[in-house]
């Protein structure tokens, strides 16, 4: 799927960073040792001088003893070189850049079977862009499992003889346990409970757990990408459009907080249904956060959508206080 100009630009400029990164990392390391070591600059610019000459030799036609006698010389210098590299203990592979992506040097694409291909550290930098460029606030730092303090909750048993506090650490330690286990086709979970339960912040500090392994988060709040989505298709962004919905199809984890808080239209409605069942299609994770009853669900967003959101998510109940209100009274 192809990403927007924007996105290719911003991606191919990160690139070339990199590569002339990785450059001027290998001449730093070479200025260094040829100080240190003056014959291997010797060496070095004599094999340059013969690669030139050989080039000349070929192009003017030049008789085979005299290319002959170039190469020789060439071998014998490379031999030097690499005993000194030997008597020094280095391996000569110190004087070659070292590219983040050995398969295409940096350069974003590679030669196969006769065609240019775009590389796929290349596809990984455009997705990562795009991604990020919906990530632009997220507030990961301060909603982590140490963050998360369960004894904000109430230990008095309600009419169900249960306590949040109870309800909440078992919500919790599902949490953990779902981070800490989380793959690419992990569960789908559905957080439903009133505001300020605590919902966004165990959302965030599964986030944190599954960056840290390396893998893709997206986190967005249902009214912000449904408006964004909204915006960019009425305006015929289409190019941004694709962006912001292959972004949230490909991310290994999508996370939609505040569902139901956003003006809810035909194309929100079947926007979020698409979203949702493409990553299911897909196999990928979504967790939807929601304050709405699942009466004000279905009526906001079709009984199919719901029972396909219920079918094939983990349920999480959040009951009690809102736990923001406790933490000012306190
Ligand atoms: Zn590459």
């Amino acid at each position: 799927m192809p990403y927007s100009n924007e996105v290719y630009n911003i991606a191919a400029n990160r690139l070339y960073e990199r590569r002339q990164n990785a450059l001027r990392l290998a001449d730093f390391r070479r200025e260094q040792l040829f100080t240190e070591f003056p014959r291997l600059r010797e060496i070095n610019s004599e094999l340059m001088s013969i690669g030139a000459s050989i080039g000349k030799c070929i192009i003017k036609g030049s008789s085979q003893p005299d290319i002959r006698e170039l190469s020789e010389r060439s071998l014998s210098l490379q031999q030097e070189q690499d005993r000194i590299f030997a008597d020094m203990g280095i391996d000569s592979k110190v004087l070659q850049p070292e590219f983040t992506c050995p398969v295409c040097g940096d350069t974003g694409h590679i030669e196969l079977e006769n065609r240019t291909v775009v590389c796929d550290c290349f596809k990984k930098l455009m997705a990562d862009v795009a991604a990020e460029q919906l990530n632009t606030d997220l507030p990961l730092d301060k909603c982590t499992f140490e963050t998360f303090k369960l004894d904000h909750y109430s230990d008095k048993p309600d009419q169900n003889g249960r306590s949040p506090l109870d309800r909440m650490s078992k919500i919790y330690n599902y949490c953990v346990d779902y981070a800490d286990n989380f793959t690419v086709s992990s569960k789908s979970l559905f957080m439903r409970g009133a505001t300020g339960l605590g919902k966004t912040h165990l959302s965030l500090a599964i986030a944190n757990e599954v960056i840290k392994k390396g893998m893709s988060v997206i986190y967005v709040s249902a009214p912000d990408i449904l408006s964004k989505l909204e915006r960019e298709h009425f305006t015929y962004q289409y190019s941004a459009q694709e962006d912001t919905f292959n972004s949230l199809i490909k991310s290994d984890l999508l996370i939609i907080d505040d569902l139901g808080t956003e003006f809810s239209s035909q194309f929100t409605v079947s926007c979020l249904y698409n979203l949702f069942n493409s990553r299911l299609l897909a196999g990928k994770p979504v967790i939807i956060n929601t304050n709405l009853r699942l009466s004000e669900l279905v009526e906001a967003y079709s009984q199919r959508f719901v029972s396909r959101v219920l079918g094939s998510c983990d349920r999480l109940e959040f009951i009690g206080e809102d736990i923001r209100t406790l933490k000012q009274s306190r």
